[in-house]
C-alpha cells in the first residue's frame, strides 16, 4: 500500500480533493512512526496507510482520511496531539483524539465490556466519523492478526464480532461490517469457516458463477435492446452470513438458496421499476419474495427493488435493482450518507430520519436498547448522555437538569427528588448536566408533590408535563375541598 493508491482512491470520487494535504499528512506520520515496526514485519505507516485506503474506499470525507493518516501519532509516538492540532487545525486533531479516546477501549469480560459501548457512544456523540476511522483500523488490524498471539487475536474477534460489527451494521457501513465478520469468523470458528469454504468456494462457487453469466448475458440483451443504461454485477453472500442463516434458521448450505444475487444498477428510479418489468417479462416472478424497498425504504434506510424469479433451469435467482445513489449508501452507509449530502447540498439530513427510524422500529428490543438510545445522540449534537450510577443509559437534550434526567428515569423518582449528586459531588437540582455524567438522584419519601418552581429551569417535555399535571391536579383537589360537588372532566 503506498500514499499514491490512497490518493488516487480518493480522486475516483472526489477530483478536487486538497492533495497536498494528504501528502502532508502522509509525510507528518510516516517521520512520526519513523523506525517503528508491526509485528508483521513492515514498516508502520502501511497500517494508517490501510486505515486510509479503506476510508477512501467508503467514500469518506478529507478530514476523515486525513485524521485516518494520523490516528495512532499522539498514542504510539513522541508527537503530540498539540503538534498534529497545530499543523492539521482543530477539526482533524479532535478526530485524532476521538480515536486515541477509543483505543482504550478493551474486552475484559462483561463488565469491561459494557463499558465499553459507552465510551463508544460518547465518541459518536462527538463526531460519527470518529467511530468510521475506528472501522478501518480495525479492519486492518484484522488483517494482520496472524502475527498476534492466540489468545490476544481471539479477543479482538470477540469485540469485533460483539461490538464493531453490530454498531457497522447500524450504521448501515456494511461493506465494513461483511469483511470484519468473515475475518472473526475464521479466526473464531475455525472449522465451521474451513468447512463453510470449502462447501461453498470449492464445490459450488464455479457452478454458480456459470449461472449467475447465464443470467447476466440475458439480461443485459434485453436491457441494451430496451435503451436504459446499466451495470449488472454478480454478488456472493459471504460466509458469516451465511453461516449466521444456517444457524438461525437450522439449514444445511445446500437449503441456503439464496447464496448470490444479481445487482442491477441504473441511472434513475424510474428506470429501476423499468427494469423490474423487464425481468419478470423474461422470467416468471415469485410474486412472494418481492420487496418493493424503493417505495418503503427498510428501516435503516435501505432502498432496493428486490425480485426473485424463476431462472434458467427452473432455479430461483435473486436480483436487486437500484440506483448508483443507494447502492453507494447500501455499501458505505452514513459515510456515503455524507458524500452525497454535501455533493448535493441537501438541508435534509437523511441519516437522521433514518437512524430515528432504526430507533422506531427496534424500540423494544431490550438488548440493544441502550445502544439504541445512544446511536440517536451521535447524531443529535444537541443531546447529551448521562448514566446512572448502575450505569445505564440516558438521552437528554442539552441544558437538562438532575431534574429533567429524574423524571426520564421514572416519574416517581422525579416528583420525590430532593438531592443531586453529579460525578460523586453535590450540585443545586438546576445544575446543568454534561455530555457522559453520572447522575445519581437523592430522594424524600415523604415528599407529596413536586416544587412548581421547578418549571422554571427543566428542559424535557416529560419533566414539564409531570410538574403541571401535578400541580392541576393539586389545585383542583384543593378547589374540590372548597366547593363540594366539583366536577373535573
Ligand atoms: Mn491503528
Amino acid at each position: 500500500m503506498t500514499i499514491e493508491q490512497v490518493i488516487r482512491k480518493i480522486q475516483e470520487y472526489n477530483p478536487e480533493a486538497d492533495i497536498a494535504l494528504i501528502e502532508r499528512a502522509y509525510e507528518f506520520a510516516k517521520s512520526a512512526h519513523e523506525g517503528q515496526i508491526r509485528k508483521t514485519g513492515d514498516p508502520y505507516i502501511i497500517h494508517p496507510l490501510h486505515t486510509a485506503f479503506t476510508l477512501a474506499q467508503i467514500k469518506a470525507d478529507i478530514p476523515t482520511i486525513v485524521a485516518g493518516l494520523l490516528h495512532d501519532v499522539p498514542e504510539d509516538t513522541s508527537r503530540t496531539l498539540e503538534e498534529v492540532k497545530e499543523n492539521f487545525g482543530e477539526e482533524i486533531a479532535n478526530l485524532v483524539a476521538g480515536i486515541t479516546k477509543l483505543s482504550n477501549i478493551k474486552y475484559r469480560g462483561e463488565e469491561r465490556y459494557k463499558e465499553s459501548l459507552r465510551k463508544m457512544f460518547l465518541a459518536m456523540a462527538e463526531d460519527l466519523r470518529v467511530i468510521l476511522i475506528k472501522f478501518a483500523d480495525r479492519l486492518h488490524n484484522l488483517r494482520t492478526l496472524e502475527g498476534v498471539d492466540s489468545k490476544k487475536r481471539q479477543r479482538i474477534c470477540r469485540e469485533t464480532l460483539e461490538i464493531y460489527a453490530p454498531i457497522a451494521g447500524l450504521l448501515g457501513v456494511w461493506s465494513l461490517k461483511w469483511q470484519m465478520e468473515d475475518i472473526c469468523f475464521k479466526y473464531l470458528y475455525p472449522e465451521e469457516y474451513q468447512d463453510l469454504e470449502y462447501k461453498y468456494e470449492i464445490e459450488r462457487r464455479a457452478e454458480l458463477n456459470q449461472y449467475i453469466n447465464k443470467l447476466k448475458i440475458i439480461l443485459d440483451s434485453e436491457l441494451s435492446k430496451s435503451g436504459i443504461e446499466h451495470k449488472i454485477e454478480g454478488r456472493f453472500k459471504h460466509l458469516y452470513s451465511i453461516w449466521q442463516k444456517m444457524k438461525n434458521k437450522d439449514r444445511k448450505f445446500d437449503e441456503v438458496y439464496d447464496v448470490f444475487a444479481l445487482r442491477v444498477i441504473v441511472p434513475t428510479v424510474a428506470d429501476c421499476y423499468n427494469v423490474l418489468g423487464i425481468i419478470h417479462s423474461i422470467w416468471r416472478p415469485n410474486y412472494n419474495r418481492f420487496k418493493d424497498y424503493i417505495a418503503v425504504p427498510k428501516p435503516n434506510g435501505y432502498r432496493s427493488l428486490h425480485t426473485t424469479v424463476f431462472g434458467p433451469e427452473g432455479k430461483s435467482a435473486e436480483f436487486q435493482i437500484r440506483t448508483q445513489e443507494m447502492h453507494d449508501e447500501a455499501q458505505y452507509g452514513i459515510s456515503a450518507h455524507a458524500h452525497y449530502k454535501s455533493q448535493m447540498n441537501e438541508k435534509t439530513d437523511r441519516p437522521l430520519r433514518w437512524i430515528q427510524e432504526i430507533l422506531e422500529a427496534q424500540k423494544d428490543s431490550s438488548d440493544t436498547a441502550e445502544f439504541i438510545q445512544t446511536v440517536k445522540l451521535d447524531v443529535f449534537k444537541d443531546r447529551i448522555f448521562v448514566f446512572t450510577p448502575k450505569g445505564d443509559v440516558y438521552d437528554l437534550p442539552r441544558g437538562s437538569t438532575p431534574i429533567d434526567f429524574a423524571y426520564a428515569v421514572h416519574t416517581e423518582v422525579g416528583n420525590k427528588c430532593s438531592q443531586a449528586i453529579v460525578n460523586s459531588k453535590n450540585y443545586p437540582l438546576d445544575h446543568e448536566l454534561k455530555n457522559g455524567d453520572m447522575v445519581e438522584i437523592l430522594l424524600e419519601k415523604n415528599r407529596k408533590s413536586p416544587n412548581h418552581d421547578w418549571l422554571k429551569f427543566v428542559k424535557t417535555r416529560k419533566a414539564k408535563d409531570r410538574i403541571r399535571q401535578y400541580s392541576r391536579r393539586f389545585r383542583l383537589g384543593q378547589i374540590k375541598n372548597i366547593i363540594p360537588g366539583f366536577k373535573d372532566n
